[in-house]
């Protein structure tokens, strides 16, 4: 077994830079919030239903009054995964990187 960190080095340009996701101006309070360490949703003035992600129009009964509420903080873990090496390790990006598939019980699934 060969036990040299540089067998899983990527070569250069092999692997793409992860990119953030783009923020506008409809998912901007969705990032501020998770940056405050809270989760929001839409959710449907017209229907009371949540969604995610966020959109112009509710995907359940297509009304445009919608407001960001507090997600419940409670749902079900069906997977997760944990990635103790990303692929920015050799760029000195250090951390755990963590992945799950969740339901919340607002009925919005998250992966
Ligand atoms: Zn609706």
């Amino acid at each position: 077994m060969n036990t040299n960190d540089d067998e899983f080095a990527l070569a250069p340009g092999v692997m793409p830079t992860p990119t953030l996701p783009s923020i506008s101006t409809l998912t901007r309070p969705f990032w501020d919030a998770a940056a405050e360490g809270c989760y929001i949703l839409p959710r449907c003035n017209a229907c009371g239903r949540h969604f995610f992600r966020p959109e112009v129009a509710c995907p359940h009964c297509f009304a445009t009054d919608w407001a960001w509420v507090p997600a419940s903080g409670h749902g079900t873990l069906y997977s997760y995964s944990i990635v103790h090496r990303g692929p920015n390790h050799d760029r000195g990006v250090r951390g755990h990187r963590f992945a799950a598939v969740v339901r919340c019980r607002n009925r919005v699934r998250y992966s």
